[in-house]
């Protein structure tokens, strides 16, 4: 079967990416210990040790949604609530699974700011209401790289653990972009989780170029106290996990996670310059991480997507998003580029409508 030319819809469009299938492919011979009991298992878990400078629990789940949820059900009871940003996966794309695999904890809306929270707004919505018939605050999800492609810089995240730390909420990370983010800001990976006062890390595999997968990186190892039963009883047990593992080895061991997360993002860039010579599109966040958000106009939306381009509506009906993938060719971003031109040639500006 054929697969079909780049889109810009997600970054999991893309396929597996050399360094993943390697390993993959090295881990197919022979027999090895199921459930985790594996060598892949166990250096893809010290990899990741080695990447944030500290001793961590390391958990690997099938997708993002289990690991947030389960990451979020460990560090709550059914009574307590989670405070995100508005925008935030686990509140928009989760189908409440943060609520059920914790058994009700609530989830709290902050307003938000380009997709980030604002560290004022935690203060503000605990402080609202402390008494017994409110749901007990007790955990703060944000999202770096954030769903609108915006980036927390390690003081910003500062900023917010020190607020959740006086309010008594742990502070958990959905990081399904954090190779991207940290591509971006280019320092030392503990700068912006644990040091920053990040309790737990849910590090996205797949939109990074891995077949599928993602890594629960509990940095308080408190935190991740009979997680592994939660995982089983969830179905994110893989039995033969050394294929979930391995093209983590492959992924972290050279480096591949960071320059593919790079380019990625540099070809976000790329699309980013290419359009500010178009005064007709009106790009709506900084671009930071690997998307750009436009804000389009229906003519110029229905004629990009006549021309066989994919690309998702984002936020409310104007809102639309490109986001690159690992794999991203420059002459795709220039060939989009180019149908920018001609449809925005035959259209009016953003401002007349
Ligand atoms: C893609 C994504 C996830 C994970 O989604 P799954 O489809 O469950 O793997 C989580 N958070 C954010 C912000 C995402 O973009």
């Amino acid at each position: 079967m054929e697969t079909s030319s780049q889109q810009f819809a997600s970054d999991n469009y893309a396929g597996i990416c050399p360094e993943a299938w390697a390993a993959l492919e090295s881990a197919r011979h022979g027999h090895a210990p199921a459930y985790g009991d594996d060598p892949w298992t166990a250096r893809a878990s010290d990899l990741l040790r080695e990447i944030f400078e500290t001793d961590c629990e390391v958990f690997f789940t099938f997708n993002g949604t289990a690991a947030n949820s389960l990451a979020l059900a460990s560090l709550c009871q059914s009574y307590h609530s989670i405070l995100c940003s508005q925008v935030a996966h686990v509140e928009t794309d989760e189908c409440g699974a943060p609520e059920f695999f914790s058994n009700g904890t609530k989830i709290l809306l902050l307003p938000t700011d380009g997709g980030k929270i604002r560290a004022g707004s935690i203060g503000e919505t605990v402080s609202r209401r402390q008494d017994l018939h409110f749901p007990k605050p007790r955990a703060i999800s944000l999202t770096q790289a954030t769903e609108t492609g915006t980036i927390y810089q390690p003081a910003e995240l500062g900023t917010i653990a020190e607020a959740a730390r006086r309010y008594g909420l742990s502070v958990h990370m959905d990081g399904a972009r954090f190779a991207n983010a940290a591509a971006s800001l280019g320092r030392a990976p503990r700068e912006f989780t644990w040091e920053a006062g990040v309790d737990v890390l849910c590090f996205g595999g797949t939109k990074m170029g891995l077949p599928v997968g993602e890594a629960v990186v509990f940095f308080r190892k408190a935190l991740a106290a009979e997680f592994a039963y939660r995982c089983k009883q969830a179905g994110q047990l893989a039995s033969k996990m050394r294929f979930l593992a391995a093209p983590w080895v492959g992924m972290l061991e050279n480096g591949a996670w960071l320059r593919h997360a790079a380019h990625a993002n540099a070809m976000a860039e790329r699309l980013f310059q290419g359009l500010s010579t178009l005064p007709a599109i009106r790009v709506v966040y900084p671009r930071q991480a690997n998307s750009v958000f436009l804000d389009l106009s229906p003519d110029v939306a229905t004629a990009l997507r006549g021309l066989g381009w994919r690309f998702y509506n984002f936020i409310g009906d104007s809102g639309c998003r490109f986001m690159c993938a690992w794999d991203t060719e420059p002459a795709t971003v220039d060939r989009l580029l180019a149908d920018f031109h001609r449809v925005t040639a035959a259209a009016p500006p953003a401002s007349s409508h």
